[in-house]
């Protein structure tokens, strides 16, 4: 059984990722569509519309739910077959839906078109499209674009594809603007805001968040930015931030008691925090967050977890359960494995550890089996059938729609690996 890794450990210089299995073969992910359904909640006044078939409406429609009393923020301009056959102009007919939607939604701010697997195939070029409706619409609504497709892309991509295209449109900062401090990611508006009154109270005032609630407040960008992720699957977006001159602050994730207390550190560290001052402002929450999660310790502590790939939060969440919750990780798979990203988490995690980057799903399978580990962290393809067996399942997407950063959401990231196994202590009991 695991002790839990004091947060002062967590800041040790990082070893690179061991190397991974990696496997080719069919996979079980969602497209980068899924994207649509946190960033529309996340940015108050955009509207996504989705460039695609009635299969992506339908997936949108089911994943997302329908809005009752509220006008919607994002829809599908559907590629009927005649466009498919190239009967009509395709920039012709989005031209229209534009104009139509636009002319009755003078409140969205900012327009996105997604991209998706029919657009690709048909070779429709959004972001041309995308500039151009933008000359038109600008600077009242602004206009851009970012691929959702499910060809290229899994669900957590499709945020980092949207982010890459937004810092194109970020302002330059000035050169004799102060550091500043750029957080990466969408976060819960709760989680957000929990941040923001840390940063301040230890004295980084000008902090900024992208995604922002407004596309109206987008934050400068420049040499004298500093960016910290929040996620790690936004490789792409912290490449192009790179090239705009903004540095990246390397740190492990914001989740549990270790891994927020790393993460502030880091960006403390940048900014000449005193360690007295930090640890003075960050104690009460290191403290209620360890607390919270010793309430699940014992439903977790030497259980073994076996991590699919999916939504790419896998080597961070696998570091939480090891580190604070005691948990035995046999497998963590991610989709991608962006190595400077997660270098941090895995220096946290033992060699032993079996790493895989993309997935043969059969292979996989026979591995998790031949494992049989308590606890099956997967997407939710994989889930049902796996309950069928009598195995205990987490759906990872669960981690994606619900705040686990930061200390005060700690207990409830250890919490939703607990429920399953605690569900299943009961269906045994009854049994
Ligand atoms: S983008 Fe592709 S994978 Fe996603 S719903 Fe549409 S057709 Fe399916």
């Amino acid at each position: 059984m695991n002790r839990p890794v004091p947060a002062s450990d967590m800041t040790a210089a990082p070893c690179p990722a061991p190397t991974p299995l990696r496997q080719r073969g069919q996979h079980e992910v969602f497209c980068g569509l899924t994207s649509v359904i946190w960033l529309h909640r996340k940015i108050q006044d955009a509207f996504f519309l989705i460039v695609g078939s009635r299969t992506c409406a339908h997936l949108m429609q089911s994943a997302a739910g329908v809005m009752i009393f509220a006008e919607p923020r994002f829809g599908t301009a559907i590629i009927e077959e005649r466009d498919l056959a190239g009967m009509a102009d395709m920039h012709d007919e989005l031209d229209r839906v534009v104009d139509r939607l636009l002319s009755r939604r003078p409140d969205i701010n900012m327009l996105v078109l997604v991209g998706s697997c029919p657009s690709e195939v048909i070779k429709f070029d959004l972001s041309r499209a995308a500039e151009r409706l933008n000359e038109i619409h600008a600077p009242r609504h602004r206009v851009l674009s970012y691929s959702g497709s499910g060809i290229e892309t899994t669900f957590t991509q499709g945020e980092d594809n949207f982010l890459a295209a937004l810092v194109g449109r970020l302002p330059a900062s000035r050169p004799d603007d102060s550091l500043s401090l750029l957080i990466v990611g969408s976060l819960a508006d709760v989680v957000e805001d929990q941040f923001e009154r840390i940063f301040t109270a230890l004295g980084i005032d000008d902090v900024s968040f992208l995604p922002s609630r407004r596309s109206t407040d987008l934050p400068s960008v420049g040499p004298n930015t500093a960016f910290l992720l929040a996620q790690p699957f936004l490789n792409d977006t912290a490449g192009a931030l790179k090239k705009r001159g903004a540095r990246h602050i390397s740190a492990p994730f914001p989740l549990g008691e270790g891994g927020t207390t790393a993460w502030l550190k880091a960006a403390a560290d940048q900014f000449g925090i005193p360690a007295e001052r930090f640890d003075a402002i960050t104690l009460p929450g290191r403290e209620r967050a360890k607390k919270a999660v010793d309430l699940y310790r014992d439903r977790l502590a030497g259980k073994r977890v076996f991590l699919f790939p999916d939504s790419q939060l896998e080597p961070s969440l696998a570091r939480f359960l090891h580190c604070e919750a005691g948990a035995e990780i046999i497998e963590v798979g991610t989709p991608y494995l962006h190595r400077h990203n997660v270098a941090e988490e895995f220096a946290l995690l033992p060699d032993s550890i079996q790493v895989s980057e993309g997935q043969d799903v059969d292979l996989q399978i026979d591995r998790c089996k031949a494992a049989d580990p308590d606890l099956i962290i997967c997407g939710m393809g994989l889930g049902n059938p796996f309950e069928a067996e009598g195995r205990t399942t987490k759906w990872s997407i669960e981690f994606v729609f619900s705040p686990i950063q930061g200390y005060e959401q700690a207990g409830d990231l250890a919490e939703l690996f607990a429920r399953p196994l605690k569900r299943r202590a009961a269906l045994a009991v009854e049994a």
